[in-house]
């Protein structure tokens, strides 16, 4: 945040003077700021420990886009302990389209990313890996993939580097996303794409759910794709990420599916299985009854159990249901107009 402050446009007045109300308030502010071209592309990279590759990066992402667009360079350091920070700092000075955000402690890529969007000005977003696997001569490509109309990219890792272990299982990862959401990408996983800016502002994304953005994405209605990018091996340090990541994937991977199906109506799935397990416990009681008129013992049938916990069963997935609703009800009411998933519109 200090050195969001202190960009000013090379400013006759000290730097502690937040020109134009800073450039805090996403883009609006700009206008107001005479002489500074706002980016078109914001190219967003979070980084942990990555002090040894950031002036390389930010070296061939400059060479990649200058000239060709305005463009700032957004590092976000993820909580490092070695000299990140410092480096960022280095190459602010040097570059002013280099900005630069710190979180307090490290929080997980998905934070970062947060955090750089939440301060990208530009009506392009890329993220990209700061540990120069990613490689920035791919940019335009992306950004020639949106300005086409595509809404988001994600890049494929045609050949990728990475340990043998981790390819196997992220290729059986890949296969079930694809398969569950319908959305048909080589890895959804891949740390560079890029987003039109209106595709962030209307999906929330919270824990590691940004990983699956394009399916979410899709869903809403946005145009996804991927583009070939080339893939490096790490070249300093070691993954941040162990194989638990997969695990974890798979768990998210049940969150998106619930969550692009029922989101907007939980009565949907909640109430059929409520039905089903209610109504086949309700069929189990009445034939027990039935039998009991008849003269039988049904005191020690198992099924009574059954029935009567089936029953149970299907009014607490019943009520879980109107919960939902309830909450989707709520949250409804402050829909405004700008949430809409409108792509044209004549007036
Ligand atoms: N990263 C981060 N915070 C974390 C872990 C990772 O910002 O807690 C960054 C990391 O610095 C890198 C990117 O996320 O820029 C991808 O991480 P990594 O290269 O370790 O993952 P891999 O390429 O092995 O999937
Ligand atoms: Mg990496």
């Amino acid at each position: 945040m200090t050195a969001q402050e202190a960009i000013a446009p090379a400013p006759p007045a000290p730097p502690s003077t937040p020109t134009a109300g800073g450039a805090r308030s996403r883009g609006v502010s700009l206008r107001a700021a005479p002489g500074v071209e706002p980016p078109e592309v914001s190219v967003i990279v979070p980084g942990l420990n990555e002090a040894d590759s950031l002036a390389e990066l930010a070296r061939r992402i400059h060479l990649s886009l200058d000239g060709k667009r305005a463009y700032e360079i957004l590092f976000v350091d993820d909580g490092s302990t070695d000299h990140t920070w410092e480096v960022i700092t280095r190459l602010h000075a040097e570059d002013a389209r280099v900005k630069g955000v710190k979180l307090r402690r490290n929080f997980g890529k998905a934070m970062a990313l947060s955090a750089g969007f939440q301060r990208a000005r530009g009506e392009i977003f890329i993220t990209m890996d700061a540990d120069l696997q990613d490689d920035p001569a791919d940019l335009p490509a992306f950004i020639a993939k949106i300005e086409e109309g595509l809404d988001v990219v994600v890049g494929w890792k045609v050949e990728r580097l990475d340990p043998q272990n981790r390819l196997v299982l992220s290729r059986i990862f890949n296969g079930t996303v694809r398969r569950a959401t319908g959305v048909k990408l080589h890895d959804m996983n891949c740390g560079f794409k890029g987003y039109r800016r209106e595709v962030i502002r209307s999906i929330p994304v919270y824990g590691d759910l940004f990983r699956f953005i394009p399916a979410f994405a899709a869903w809403e209605g946005f145009r996804v794709a991927e583009v070939p990018v080339k893939h490096h091996a790490r070249k300093y340090g070691k993954s941040r990420y162990g194989l638990e990541r997969i695990l974890r994937g798979f768990f998210d991977l049940l969150s998106v599916m619930f969550l692009t199906r029922f989101q907007r109506k939980p009565m949907h799935l909640f109430g059929l299985v409520g039905l089903v397990l209610g109504g086949v416990g309700f069929l189990t009681e009445l034939y027990l009854t039935v039998l009991w008129f008849r003269g039988h013992k049904i005191g020690d049938r198992p099924l009574l159990l059954l029935g009567a916990l089936l029953i149970l069963a299907g009014i607490q997935f019943f009520s879980m249901g109107f919960i939902g609703e309830f909450l989707t009800y709520q949250n409804h009411k402050k829909v405004d107009a700008e949430d809409l998933p409108i792509r044209e519109e004549i007036t």
